[in-house]
Order: structure tokens, then sequence, then C-alpha cells
């Protein structure tokens, strides 16, 4: 790639020809908070099918009006998810556009989380995660369909409606689309106030815990019961010693109910663990240490249910290149572009996971998924616009 470079220092390298990204981007502002407005307004929590259809029927109509061909991938319990093809000159494969249109927030929220511009943010459910990374992708597409009369190569957009749940239903479409990209550049918001993107995330499980013991009355027959709820206690500080902060594997019992009264030796216990790792490997050596675990007490069952959803994203030779090319990018703009490995895991996990290159955390710059303050920086959008779209160009340019 640097062979190719011309070395005039010339901005426009690496990206439309036509276009001066630095004047051009600044532009687009007003356009793109509009836009990202439109979309936070409609509200598209995962678990409200009829809503996200409503998100998801606007931007089929938004990626048509740029030339896209829109399909839905049909789903009974989420919403419908959206894939939309730009096909190019040459029908080699795609650059894949992923992200998702879900959010965390249920509907009505808008109304004590109004979508406004205050302090340099646009703030508002699902602003930063991530619905600023869609209207990111809307005007990446409508630039590069503006600098070339066609486009020369393909572009695929996926856009699922179940990613903040999980993605079970559309895991297989990622993964099959995924199978046929030349990269996969995840739109989910990038990581702190200085827009890192993000090259290593972990991967994550769930289990459940579940101990059945016997019932007594705890005055009357105390001795003849078993509590289910003591031998879960004691398996929970046998599950905390797993945790290797060094080797970024962690488990966290989040959730625990048992019991039916207070004067009643519990029968059954459950507890909901939350699996994160740093390395594929540890998916095996985590679930065989916890389908191991046995009873304290031997009145008491133990059974041990659920895996690993989402694969680590490690930072392999892939994920590094595509690094190096936004990196160059983001220098001829004027900034420095950071790198982050995070907890959190995305469909981008899924795609890492099959070996293709992605690069995870280009979309919007700000703080607060899933929180009150969800807001994004506004100062922000031009460059990360700048960036998608030049990375685009850059992917087709030397990788195809
Ligand atoms: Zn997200």
């Amino acid at each position: 790639m640097k062979s190719k470079r011309k070395k005039s220092g010339s901005i426009k390298a690496g990206w439309p020809k036509t276009v001066d990204p630095s004047s051009y981007f600044d532009e687009r502002k007003d356009d793109l908070v509009e836009c990202i407005r439109q979309l936070v307004e409609i509200e598209s929590p995962s678990d409200n099918k009829q809503a996200a259809d409503r998100l998801g029927a606007f931007l089929a109509e938004k990626f048509e009006a740029l030339g896209g061909k829109p399909r839905f991938h049909k789903s009974a319990s989420v919403g419908d998810h959206l894939q939309v093809d730009f096909a190019g000159r040459r029908g080699d494969n795609p650059v894949l556009l992923l992200g998702h249109f879900d959010t965390v927030y249920p509907l009505g929220t808008l109304a004590n989380m109004p979508c406004q511009v205050s302090e340099g943010r646009l703030w508002g459910p699902g602003v930063l995660d991530m619905k600023s990374g869609i209207a990111l992708m809307l005007t990446a597409i409508d630039v590069l369909r503006a600098s070339h009369s066609d486009l020369p190569h393909s572009i695929t957009v996926l856009l699922v409606s179940d990613e903040e749940v999980g993605s079970d239903s559309s895991r297989h479409i990622t993964e099959s689309l995924a199978k046929q990209s030349a990269a996969v550049l995840v739109l989910e918001p990038s990581y702190g106030l200085h827009g890192a993107v993000k090259t290593a995330r972990k991967g994550v499980g769930e289990y459940i815990v579940k101990v059945t013991g016997k019932a007594a009355h705890s005055g009357l027959d105390f001795e003849k019961g078993a509590s289910a709820i003591v031998e879960m206690a004691k398996q929970i500080t046998n599950i905390s010693q797993m945790i290797d902060m060094k080797r970024g594997l962690t488990l966290n019992v989040g959730l625990v109910q048992g019991g039916t009264r207070v004067n009643v030796i519990p029968a059954e216990a459950t507890a909901v663990l939350d699996v994160r790792i740093a390395k594929m490997k540890d998916a095996t050596a985590i679930d065989r240490k916890l389908r191991a675990l046995k009873p304290f007490n031997r009145k008491c069952r133990l059974e041990i249910d659920g895996g690993m959803n989402r694969p680590p994203m490690e930072r392999t030779a892939g994920v590094a290149t595509l690094f190096e090319k936004a990196s160059e990018i983001a220098k001829r703009l004027g900034w420095k572009l950071e790198e982050a490995a995070v907890g959190g895991g995305s469909d981008g996990n899924l795609t890492a996971g099959l070996g293709i290159p992605t690069l995870d955390g280009l979309g919007g710059v700000g703080e607060g998924a899933h929180a009150t303050h969800e807001s994004i920086l506004v100062s922000e959008l031009p460059r990360r616009a700048a960036l998608v779209t030049g990375l685009i160009e850059e992917i087709w340019r030397t990788s195809l």
C-alpha cells in the first residue's frame, strides 16, 4: 500500500479523486445530524418486532434511494434483518458494512430522552449504539457514488435487528455474508472520546447453573432439608476462583434466584453467569471447568447449561492490516487514530472468528451507550465519514 501511495502528500490520495475531505465532509455535517435524528426518532427496541420493522422499512428506502437493492431476511420473533446490495462494475467480493438497528431502549424512551443537540453533542436513545453508524454508512455510500459514476466494486450492507439480544436469529446471515466478503467494517460505536477503533473484543458466553436441593420446614424438619441456596453460595465462590484477569478471562454471576418462603429450606436455586474470554482457546477450557462442577452437599444436584455465544475477536494479521489502512487515512486527515481492545462483544466477533479481516468501532464518537446520557460528538462526524469512505476505497484499491 505504501509503495503505491503518492509521495506528494496530497490529501486526496486514498479516496475519491474529486473529493477534498477537509471541506467536503464538513459540509455534510448538518445532513448527517438530521439523518441520525430521523433514525433515533423511530424507536426500535430489540423486543418489539413491529417497531423495529418500522425502522427497517425506513432504512430500506434510504438505501434504495442510493441505488442499493434491499432485501429482508424475515424473522417471526424480532425485526426483519435488512440486507442491501450495491453491485459494482466488477463482480468481486464486496466490502461488508455491518451493524444493527435495534436498541436496548423500550418504546417511549424518547419522552424522557429526547433527541436533541446541546453542548456540541447529539443526544438520544441509540444515537451512539448505533444509529450514527448507520448514518455514516449512508453518507459513505452516497459520497462513493458521487465520486464514481458507477461503483467500481461492490458493497453489501447488513443491518440486523437482534444484536442487543445476542444475534441468535441473524447470526447465520452475518456469517454467510462475511464469508463472501473481502473485509468487514463494523460501524459500532468507537471507543472513548478519542474515537479509537476496536481491534480486539472479548468473546461472550452465558451459562445457567441450577441447584436442586430438598425442601423442608425450617422449624420442624430442619435436618431433612438440603438448602439449594447454601449449595449455590458455595458454587458461586468456586466459580469466582476461575477468574483470571491476566488472561482476560472473567466470570460474572449476574443473576441469582432461589427459595420460596423464608421458613422453607430452599429446594431450588438458579444463577446466570456472563463469561468473557480474550482467547479462543479459553472457550473449551472454561466450558469443561464449569461442566465439571460437583455439589458440595451430596443431597444436592447440579445442572449446568449454556455455552459461548460470540467468539473473541482476536487481533489477527487481517485485523491489523485493516487498522493500518485506517490509521494511514486518519494521518492524511491530520489526526491519529487509536485502537482499543474491549470487553464487549459485537457481531464483528462472528466475522473475525471466521478469519475475515474485520475492523470494528468505526461508528460514532461519544459516550453513554445504553445509558441516559447516551450522546455523540457532532464535531467528530465529518472525519468519521471521511474515514469510512476512505477505508472502503482503500480496501477496493489494495485487496481486490
Ligand atoms: Zn451496538
